[in-house]
């Protein structure tokens, strides 16, 4: 497991590149279930997702030759963004492989920051795979999104920043795909707060960590449209890190469907004034479902921003395409 000192260091690492995001009290989720309630707007950092934690640590993590080497990952595609402008910064170029049921929107993002762009199949386990030929072919460093200690420690100093700011938390409601976001948080949360609940939320609609924890072992589940594009995808059949730490840390995962996490999109831009996508409106949605009882603070992960502007205008209005 990733241990909260290995957090610390990454903290430490990335104090010059990444800006702690705020954390703003919510008053209508805090009058709805009865405690404090707080949002921890990642989509405000740049790239417009957390993701950019993991993605920089990764790479400061790297030696002078592994650069070299050129660096190659799968994305759902705010991961590919994070490490498309960490290299940048960085006088690097990476490869971003992605599938083609990744919006547009952050396909073209990435390409902006002059990213090599490689779409392939229909599913991140088909771009993992490509990422694998890459590595195998042209002796590249593959930064995986979520099952690597680097990128974990990455996305764990958010719970470095929650504690900090909010000593008694007693809840953490976390999005939960691959589980780098989850697994890293909850290190950093309990081992200074043990008594404080981390809560994994995921969609209906393809819940691979969730499926895996219930058979006790990484399982494949198919990958389907959901407005929360970002937490798709497997957790690979061989994962080593992110699937033992959920496991071990998380207190409940809970899923969500598809009309809860729009409600959860319109609450954020109505009630909150944040432009947030599906995989960040899960802990909001989860909430306004009723489905959460928290346990004294509450903190909120608002994990990104990405969402594309046609498609949020439609859920404003109502007027979205359902999927399934
Ligand atoms: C990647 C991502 C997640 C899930 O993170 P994992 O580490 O894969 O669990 C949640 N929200 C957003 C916006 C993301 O980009």
């Amino acid at each position: 497991m990733v241990g909260v000192s290995e957090i610390e260091a990454a903290r430490e690492r990335l104090k010059a590149h990444i800006a702690a995001t705020p954390l703003v009290r919510s008053e209508s989720l805090s009058g709805q279930v009865g405690v404090p309630v707080f949002l921890k707007l990642e989509n405000h950092q740049p790239t417009g997702s957390f993701k950019l934690r993991g993605a920089t640590n990764a790479l400061l993590c790297l030696s002078e030759e592994e650069r070299r080497n050129g660096l190659v990952t799968a994305s759902t595609g705010n991961h590919g963004r994070a490490l498309a402008h960490a290299a940048s910064t960085q006088g690097l170029t990476a490869t971003i492989c992605l599938s083609a049921l990744v919006p547009h929107n952050k396909v073209e993002a990435i390409r902006k920051l002059g990213a090599q762009v490689c779409i392939t199949g229909k599913s991140q386990d088909d771009a993992m795979e490509e990422v694998e030929r890459f590595v195998r072919e042209k002796g590249m460093n593959a930064i995986p999104p979520f099952d690597d200690p680097r990128i974990i420690a990455g996305q764990g100093t958010i719970g470095l920043e929650i504690i900090d700011a909010l000593p008694d938390v007693g809840t953490v409601l976390v999005p939960l795909s691959g589980g780098g976001l989850a697994a890293g948080i909850a290190a950093a949360v309990k081992a200074k707060r043990p008594e404080a609940k981390v809560i994994g939320i995921s969609m209906r609609r393809g819940a691979a960590m969730q499926a895996s924890l219930a058979a006790g072992k990484p399982v494949e589940v198919e990958e389907l449209d959901t407005l929360a594009d970002s937490l798709g995808g497997g957790i690979g059949l061989h994962n080593r890190w992110t699937f033992n730490m959920c496991r071990a840390l998380l207190d409940d995962v809970i899923l969500l469907d598809e009309d809860e996490i729009a409600a959860g999109i319109r609450h954020a831009a109505e009630i909150e004034g944040e432009i947030i996508e599906g995989a960040a409106a899960v802990g909001i949605a989860a909430v306004l479902a009723g489905k959460i009882r928290p346990d004294g603070p509450t903190a909120i992960i608002v994990s990104g921003g990405n969402i594309d502007p046609e498609q949020h205008r439609a859920i404003m209005e109502n007027s979205y395409r359902r999927a399934g």
